[in-house]
């Protein structure tokens, strides 16, 4: 049977890139046979988020995104990180196979230092917690957005290395991209920069009405104007437009575009159409959303069943690994 397994951090409310490059792919999966591990990375999310009641808050989010998203959880276990803290001890373990070098690779943290976030050892270490996470479920795959993958290889690594020096302890996962292309594994945020939580370039899943119109409205443009020919891969309008429009429409804005003069729409018109794209594209999810935020004590159910089996699993694969290494 395979085994699945992918999580979020509540650094913030889900955007569009977590939606097309993960979320979404999660819950299709789930709709397959196998078994289905999501989770919100909470442990991960202290590295950015030093507010708890704001944690609280965003970790409740994501959750009640994955529901109001349609996770069937008859065959998906939806849990918190930080009520599996075995995970904790297996990144332990780990760190002491993993070379210094090896996180010193790591493109994402890399990127945040680059982008002014201050790193602590948490953000450094990342990659063997998130490894920790992934080698806990004996994971085959893990659908994940383009920013990840580096951190998937990583964790092979380090299940490889561990196997390599006790015994074979971990499988080896493996990750899985989103079908479809670029544009869906890789979401450009409003300033052309990969969409991300801690970047503030994103757009809500949920947002709506006003406030959507003023996060579209931030989407960089330049000063081109419309009867200038422009290819539409020029336009990060048209990058996020290509997650709601189908083909044939896509190619009409396309080509209109591409020819310029009187007829070509400009900024304002690719603006609307994806407002109205986003709103309508998440409307069921967005009611269903509003009733689960109204039954608290369901979601906490749900969150305290899901824990319990998440961590009836990991303990299993820690207590191999104890023993592997001789702490037992
Ligand atoms: P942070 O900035 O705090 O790292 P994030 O926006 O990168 O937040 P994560 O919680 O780190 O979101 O990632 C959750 C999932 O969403 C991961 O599988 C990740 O690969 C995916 N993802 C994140 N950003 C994008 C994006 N712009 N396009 C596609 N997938 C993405
Ligand atoms: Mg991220």
């Amino acid at each position: 049977m395979t085994t699945y397994l992918s999580g979020i951090q509540p650094t913030g409310r889900p955007h569009l890139g977590n939606y097309f490059g993960a979320l979404r792919q999660h819950v299709e999966a789930a709709r397959t046979d196998g078994e289905h591990f999501y989770f919100i990375a909470d442990y991960h999310s202290l590295t950015s988020i030093h507010d708890p009641v704001v944690l609280r808050e965003l970790v409740r989010e994501v959750a009640v995104t994955y529901i109001a998203l349609g996770l069937d959880l008859e065959r998906a276990v939806l849990f918190r990180q930080s009520d599996v803290p075995e995970v904790t001890e297996l990144t332990w373990m780990l760190s002491c196979v993993t070379g210094m070098g090896l996180l010193e690779r790591a493109h994402s943290f890399k990127d945040k230092v680059a982008n002014g976030i201050k790193p602590s050892v948490g953000l450094f270490t990342y990659p063997i917690l998130m490894a920790a996470d992934i080698l806990a479920y004996d994971t085959d795959r893990v659908p994940v957005g383009k920013d990840q993958v580096q951190h998937l290889e990583m964790a092979q690594d380090m299940g490889g290395y561990f196997n390599g020096r006790y015994g074979e302890v971990f499988k080896r996962p493996e990750a899985v991209l989103a079908a479809g292309g670029e544009h869906l594994q890789r979401v450009i945020g409003l300033d052309g920069r990969k969409m991300s939580k801690s970047y503030d370039n994103g757009i809500w899943i949920f947002e709506t009405g006003k406030a959507l119109k003023k996060r579209v409205n931030r989407v960089v443009t330049d000063s081109r104007p419309p009867e200038e020919p422009k290819e539409p891969e020029s336009v990060v309008l048209m990058d996020l437009m290509k997650l709601f429009l189908d083909d044939a429409e896509f190619e009409q804005w396309s080509a209109r575009l591409r020819a310029g003069g009187e007829g070509a729409p400009g900024y304002g018109h690719l603006k609307a159409r994806l407002t109205e794209g986003i709103e309508e594209h998440f409307a069921e999810a967005r009611a269903r959303r509003d009733e689960l935020l109204g039954d608290p004590a369901e979601l906490d159910r749900i969150l305290a069943a899901g824990a319990a089996k998440a961590r009836a699993r990991a303990a299993a694969t820690r207590d191999r690994a104890l023993a592997a290494c001789g702490l037992r």
